[in-house]
């Protein structure tokens, strides 16, 4: 895949970028372990000062970098504002908290003494240089909440980034860098994805981050496995969202709309399966249909627009097949379907929703990422759990209910790294993100994200002998 900038609104290429040659990779694999030995060493309050700058600085940049995200990957200009102010937000979240998340424990010592010990400590130590492999699709956040938390820690940060989002890619290393990050502590390798089995397993690389397909994670994984690396990974979902009939139907049907299509459908946790009790499933349907037929489809740089384009032309071929393989084996579109008739450049798809989705149809159980939503119509909760969890993945979940035995079934059964009750699934500083079975493992953000790439560390000192 070539490193370059194309408008997917238009299919126009903007800028190509030469990928780094091995000694240019060489040279930022040292200048990282350099960076590392010294940073691991900075006190939590200047590493804070450090990336409140940066959040400053991305505030102030907040127009431009959003503009560069519409324009390498189509989401919509507000979207892309608010993706930014997310960021800064997280900055702040992690410098205000590294040291309080990060703090050393203390087992009781009666917990303890048996072990011989006068006295232990947990203690948070960095892990060191840190790989981050990334997508498109949130080509600030999926960053920033791997590096906010990871430079907090003490660790420090190497960027492949999608080969489609570059100039978003550098920009992150200048603000590091600007807020005054030394050298090789946050840096973007410009490098296609034949680049990272070497980098990951060069001796100065400790760990590794990839939020991405199942491929690459499956490459990653094993590779850092076979190097005996710690790696998270965030991989894909098709998350469910389930409507019972105590539910605020309208709510929920606009909600929906919301999860489904946000960042123009290509989100992991965006909601992609809709499961309904019959009782209601004709009218969360019939309000659904029309907000999803509602939306405006058009130039992700107008504030007026609710889905811009796909990001690639291979991710809309690749959507487009799901869909005429579910059309041709009896599903049918209640709405969209296919490519826009008014706008013939770029890579936009239609708000879509189908029905009559069966277990045989590829989209039952693959992830469509774009605005693609599948309908079910359940009898009552037993089999709303268990189309629910008629998937690979297992990324987040949502639940519309007010009844309380149904909520907790849910909680007990929805097999995911969230339930989101009345409610669709949004990441926060604040909340562990992450999933189970092949939507990946590890966790990102809060106390959870932050340890991730820590070596957890016990110090034991030993009593001395009694009477001696
Ligand atoms: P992708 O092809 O896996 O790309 C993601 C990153 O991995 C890119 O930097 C890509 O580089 C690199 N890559 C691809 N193949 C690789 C390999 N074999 N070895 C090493 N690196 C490799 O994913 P995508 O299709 O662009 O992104 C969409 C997927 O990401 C969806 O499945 C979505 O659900 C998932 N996602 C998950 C989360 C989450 O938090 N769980 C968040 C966002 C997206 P190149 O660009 O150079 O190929």
């Amino acid at each position: 895949m070539p490193i370059a900038t194309v408008n997917p609104a238009t299919g126009e290429t903007l800028r190509t970028f030469e990928a780094l040659g091995p000694d240019e990779i060489e040279q930022r694999l040292a200048h990282a372990a350099t960076a590392f030995a010294q940073h691991r060493t900075v006190p939590f309050g200047h590493r804070a000062e450090l990336m409140n700058r940066a959040a400053k600085l991305l505030d102030d940049d907040q127009q431009d970098i959003a503009r560069t995200m519409t324009i390498e990957m189509g989401k919509p200009i507000a979207a892309a504002r608010a993706e930014a102010a997310k960021c800064a937000k997280a900055m702040r979240w992690y410098a205000a908290r590294a040291e309080e998340l990060l703090a050393d424990e203390h087992p009781a010592s009666a917990d303890v003494s048996d072990s011989g010990a006068a006295q232990v400590t947990v203690r948070y130590r960095p892990l060191g240089v840190v790989l981050a492999v990334m997508p498109w699709n949130f080509p600030l956040w999926q960053v920033v909440r791997f590096a906010a938390p990871a430079l907090m820690a003490g660790n420090v940060g190497l960027l492949k980034h999608a080969s489609n989002v570059p100039q978003t890619a550098l920009y992150l290393e200048d603000l590091f860098s600007r807020a005054g990050f030394p050298r090789g502590c946050f840096q973007t390798l410009l490098v296609g994805s034949g680049a990272v089995e070497g980098i990951l397993r060069d001796p100065r690389v400790a760990a590794a981050t990839l939020t991405g397909s199942e491929p690459a994670g499956r490459s990653v994984a094993s590779i850092a496995g076979d190097e005996v690396k710690k790696t998270v990974l965030e991989l894909g979902g098709s998350d469910p969202y389930v409507v019972m009939p105590s539910a605020d139907i309208e709510r929920a049907a606009r909600t929906a709309v919301t999860a489904r299509v946000q960042n123009n459908g290509q989100s992991c946790i965006a909601a992609k399966r809709f499961i309904v009790h019959e009782d209601v499933y004709d009218d969360f349907c019939r309000h659904f249909i029309a907000g999803m037929s509602e939306l405006t489809v058009g130039d992700p740089l107008e504030e007026s627009t609710d889905v811009g384009p796909l990001a690639s032309e291979q991710g809309r071929a690749d959507l487009e097949q799901l869909v005429e393989d579910a059309l041709a084996r009896g599903a049918t579109a209640q709405c969209g379907g296919g490519r826009p008739k008014d706008r013939p450049r770029g890579w936009y798809y239609e708000p879509t929703v189908l029905t009559g989705v069966t277990p045989e149809m590829r989209i039952h159980r693959e992830e469509a990422f774009g605005p693609v939503a599948t309908v079910y119509r359940v009898s009552g909760i037993d089999e709303a759990v268990e189309v629910a969890n008629d998937t690979p993945f297992g990324l987040s979940s949502n639940a519309w209910t007010r009844d309380d035995s149904e909520v907790q079934r849910f909680a007990r059964d929805l097999e995911a790294g969230g339930v989101f009750f009345n409610g669709m699934t949004a990441s926060h500083p604040a909340l562990p993100f992450g999933g189970v079975e092949r939507s990946g493992y590890g966790r990102e953000l809060s106390g959870h994200g932050i340890r991730e790439f820590c070596n957890i560390t016990t110090l034991w000192h030993g009593a001395e002998p009694k009477g001696g």
